[in-house]
């Protein structure tokens, strides 16, 4: 256990950690360098920056002399830096996880544990699960995202059915309700995969003779065939999840137990400070449809898209995450706001401009791509938009 010490009352800057996912943008256009201003390996692929203090790559941040773990800040002092109530809630620790994005190719299809259910893979296979937490999560678009998010419709997947027979003769005998045809292909992949790669096949070489032109989804399943296999279910997958487009500033909200794949744009996330993914498809990574079938919850349907309502100077996306609530600031260059004591953590990440922050004692100077904590113990500050900015805030709902 460390000793408490009382923090310094001061914005702390945050160094994060990359994560380099296969499926994550790489070359001279990669968003994560570009946004961090930094020059990238051009052969690397920059799939996540993480900001937090999840033990997979924790956040860092300078303490007099001495360069520590985000972690180790908050364990010397939980009520200065997270607020007495956020400590309390949260067991010390800082309750939700922020991360930059960058999808060039597909992420896996993947769907979150509730808490209990996290409790319980983490305790079976603390390899794959390596936490106990759940993970709802909010992913905003910085440009255009194209995800896969929820089960089609009843239905949407009974004329996907007569559309793809493939599928269809796949899985057999065909139930009236959404849950149970999504279930009933990601079970016979286990029990029949031979069949699986039969399906696949067939269904692949009867598009290719097609000649009218293919949908979204058929391009994409002929593209990622060559990448994963006939054997991957996440293939057949593809077409029995509703594929969205969302704009730069619209968002999805996932809760526990909805299939989701974002498959590219770049987007900022802030989840429940968790890894708990349950991977099923489209990936070389371990995968596991037993659990996924555990989890999904019988409303796994359409997401909504989420719009953000003005709460100015802020733009707040509500959900009902109890970890985490995320808001932008769009604010024009010369721009000062006054930032009012809060009685709780709060971060921020720059994703375009540069700012000054200034209080009682001192000031600091962030440019785009870089973050920085704010205290609960840190009474009024200010902030100064150097050019045109935006900003996202991470903090926890009250
Ligand atoms: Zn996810």
């Amino acid at each position: 256990m460390f000793k408490s010490t009382r923090s310094d009352c001061m914005p702390y800057r945050l160094f994060n950690s990359i994560q380099h996912y296969s499926w994550g943008s790489r070359g001279a256009d990669a968003f994560i360098p570009r946004l961090l201003g930094i020059q990238g390996e051009l052969e690397k692929a920059y799939a996540e920056l993480w900001i937090g203090t999840h033990p997979n790559a924790p956040s860092q941040v300078i303490q007099g002399s001495e360069r520590i773990s985000l972690a180790t800040l908050i364990a010397r002092d939980p009520d200065g830096i997270l607020g007495t109530g956020v400590a309390e809630r949260f067991n010390h620790q800082l309750p939700f996880l922020l991360k930059v994005l960058s999808a060039a190719e597909p992420l896996s299809i993947q769907a979150h544990p509730d808490r209990a259910q996290a409790q319980r893979l983490h305790a079976r296979d603390p390899k794959h699960y390596p936490d106990a937490n759940h993970k709802p999560e909010i992913a905003l678009a910085l440009d255009r995202l194209t995800a896969l998010a929820g089960l089609k419709s009843a239905e949407d997947l009974h004329s996907t059915l007569l559309t793809y027979p493939e599928i269809a003769g796949f899985i057999g005998e065909i139930s009236a309700d959404s849950q149970d045809i999504f279930s009933a292909v990601i079970r016979r992949s286990l029990d029949v995969p031979q069949q699986l790669s039969v399906a696949s096949q067939q269904l692949a070489e009867r598009l290719k003779q097609t000649p009218a032109p293919r949908t979204e989804v058929e391009n994409l399943f002929l593209a990622l065939r060559p990448v994963y296999g006939d054997a991957d279910v996440g293939l057949l997958a593809l077409f029995l999840l509703n594929v969205v487009h969302l704009e730069a500033g619209e968002g999805l909200y996932v809760p526990a137990g909805v299939p989701h794949a974002y498959l590219q744009g770049n987007i900022v996330e802030c989840m429940a400070n968790s890894d708990n993914v349950i991977r099923v498809g489209l990936t070389s990574k371990f995968k596991d449809a037993e659990a996924l079938l555990e989890v999904l919850t019988p409303d796994a349907g359409t997401l909504p898209v989420l719009r953000p309502e003005p709460e100015l100077p802020e733009m707040r996306y509500t959900t009902p995450a109890k970890e985490f609530e995320l808001r932008r600031l769009d604010l024009e260059a010369g721009a000062q706001l006054k930032m009012p004591a809060r009685a709780s953590v709060q971060v921020y990440l720059l994703t375009e401009g540069q700012i000054s922050v200034s209080w009682n004692e001192g000031a600091e100077h962030y440019a785009c791509g870089e973050s920085f904590l704010i205290p609960a113990r840190l009474p009024v500050w200010q902030l100064t938009a150097l050019e045109k900015t935006t900003l996202f805030k991470a903090s926890v709902p009250e």
